[in-house]
Parts: C-alpha cells; sequence; structure tokens
C-alpha cells in the first residue's frame, strides 16, 4: 500500500501539537483518504490544524494516518482525525458516513471528493460493467457525497468543494473512455454547482492532476510509466502532496474568490488543451 504522506512538519511539531496558531480547526471530510492522494490530502488537513475524517472501504479502519499524538489536539484533548466505513457507491454508507461525522464534530464544511477508480480497456472491449463502475464511483459518487455536504452547507453559508478530476478528462488517453467520460463530468457538475451555490460564498472547484505515484499507477506497467512520465514537461511523476498542497489552497481563505475553477496539477502535462 502507497500510503505517500510526507509530513511538511517536524515529528516535535507534531508531538506538541504545535498548529499554526491562525489556522481554524475545520471540519474536513476526505473520501478515498485512506491511502494515495486523499491520504496527503487529509495529512494536509490535518498540519493546518483542521479536524479531518477519511472514509475506507474495508472491514475494518486503516492504520492512522501518522500518528496517534497527531491525531489528538494537545490543547482540548478532542480527536482531529478518524476514518469512517463509507463506499460511495452506497447511498446509505454515504449517509451513515456523514451522520456519524456531524454526531463527532457537526457539519462538513469542506469535502474533497476524491475516491476514484480505473478499470482501464479499449472501448471496443469494455463491457458496460466496466463502465458502469467507474461512472458511479467517480462521477454519482462525487455526486452522491456532494449532495449530502452542500444540504449542510447552505444553511451554514460557507462551505467549499474540491472534486478531484483528471488531466485524463482532456487529454483523453487510450483504454480510459470510463475513466475520462468521469472525469470530465465531475468539471461540468462542479461548475453547474458552482452557480447554483456561490450566494451562500460556497466555492466548488476541480483539482486536475497528471501522473502521481500512488497505488493507481502502480497498477500500470514500467514501460506504460515510462512513457507517460516522458510526455511530463517537468520531466518526472507527482507525489500526492504535489496535489495535496493545491487542494489545501483552493480550501483556504487565500481561495475565496475563486470557483468553478480547473487547476492542473499535472507538471505541464496538459499544458493548452
Ligand atoms: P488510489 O488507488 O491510491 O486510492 C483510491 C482511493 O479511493 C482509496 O482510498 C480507495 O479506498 C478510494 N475508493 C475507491 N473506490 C471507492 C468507493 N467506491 N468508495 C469510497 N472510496 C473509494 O488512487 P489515487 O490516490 O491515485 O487517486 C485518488 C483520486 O485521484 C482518484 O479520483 C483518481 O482518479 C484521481 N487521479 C489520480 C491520478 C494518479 O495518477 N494517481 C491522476 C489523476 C487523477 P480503499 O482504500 O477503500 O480502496
Amino acid at each position: 500500500m502507497t500510503m505517500g504522506v510526507k509530513a511538511a512538519r517536524t515529528d516535535t511539531d507534531r508531538a506538541t501539537g504545535n498548529v499554526d496558531a491562525t489556522a481554524q480547526s475545520r471540519v474536513v471530510l476526505v473520501t478515498g483518504g485512506s491511502r494515495g492522494i486523499g491520504a496527503a490530502c487529509a495529512a494536509w488537513f490535518l498540519d493546518n490544524g483542521d479536524r479531518v475524517a477519511v472514509t475506507y472501504r474495508g472491514a475494518s479502519a486503516p492504520p492512522p494516518l501518522i500518528d496517534r499524538s497527531f491525531e489528538t489536539s494537545r490543547a482540548t484533548g478532542a480527536t482531529r482525525y478518524f476514518a469512517v466505513r463509507c463506499d460511495v457507491t452506497d447511498p446509505a454508507q454515504v449517509e451513515n458516513a456523514y451522520s456519524e461525522i456531524e454526531e463527532h464534530w457537526g457539519s462538513v464544511e469542506i469535502l474533497i471528493a476524491n475516491a476514484g477508480i480505473t478499470r482501464d480497456t479499449l472501448l471496443v472491449r469494455m463491457g458496460e460493467d466496466a463502465w458502469h463502475e467507474v461512472i458511479e464511483t467517480n462521477l454519482t459518487g462525487a455526486f452522491r457525497v456532494a449532495k449530502r455536504a452542500v444540504a449542510r452547507m447552505l444553511r451554514l453559508h460557507h462551505g467549499r468543494i474540491v472534486f478531484i478530476s483528471s488531466v485524463g478528462a482532456w487529454v483523453g488517453l487510450a483504454g480510459q473512455a470510463n475513466y475520462a467520460a468521469s472525469k470530465a463530468g465531475l468539471v461540468g457538475m462542479a461548475r453547474a454547482l458552482a452557480r447554483e451555490v456561490s450566494s451562500r460564498q460556497i466555492t466548488v472547484n476541480v483539482v486536475a492532476p497528471g501522473v502521481i505515484e500512488t497505488d493507481m499507477t502502480d497498477a500500470l506497467s514500467k514501460s506504460r510509466l515510462s512513457e507517460l512520465e516522458a510526455m511530463v514537461p517537468l520531466a518526472r511523476v507527482g507525489s500526492p502532496q504535489d496535489v495535496a498542497g493545491v487542494v489545501g489552497f483552493l480550501a483556504s481563505d487565500a481561495a475565496a474568490y475563486m470557483t468553478g475553477t480547473v487547476v492542473p496539477v499535472d507538471g505541464g502535462l496538459g499544458m493548452g488543451l
């Protein structure tokens, strides 16, 4: 398993709960935060002093994201991190996950809709199951978690939603018709939603990563990965932290005037498209 979490803060900072005094402790949900890009996003928000829930699908919760001292606020002893069981393809599990978070901390103020899968194969060989599974997880799952979050954010009169799309939405890599459709769909959905909720100071943005080193890219053959890497102007595969920093920025006050944007984090791979 690739946790891919490289901390920006030192172990001493963590042990002493030395978080930025100016940071607000906001309630964050990261779907698919158990590993990869989602785990790096969760770590970013924990570093920022926020309270973070991540989802997992297995029978038992994943191991603690970083270390126990970091999960608990030194000042209050309150938990700042926990994992909720939630398969985004199951509406009941989505509802239960939100209820659990609300019971602990109140309404989710920042949603990172990150859970995603690939089922790559050429379109002529793609079965309806591979099509539906990807659309159901990547697009309908994101719709489901956003809809539930927005219901509360509208009452709060603030909120941040970031959808994790992909450069594949517009580059259109062979073998990814289902994936590209799901990730392009997120862009349209995000922009429609951004217009619907902007009067309540809720922003909705999209991050489009390129080739990022996670379990998802570990599944590619070495030669395919080298081919993709060769297409990247910055000449390297990205890290989950490269993506997390941009996601964190979009959820910050510094990005308060940004909504409906699509921000590539792809080393230039999709430049100009
Ligand atoms: P990983 O395969 O490393 O992690 C995927 C995460 O999504 C896991 O936490 C997984 O949970 C979760 N997940 C999958 N299906 C569901 C589901 N039905 N319900 C809830 N959670 C689910 O992938 P990455 O970290 O690489 O990808 C994260 C996001 O970034 C995805 O949306 C992906 O499409 C996107 N992306 C990734 C790129 C890359 O190069 N890696 C490039 C562009 C976009 P579990 O642990 O339970 O399996």
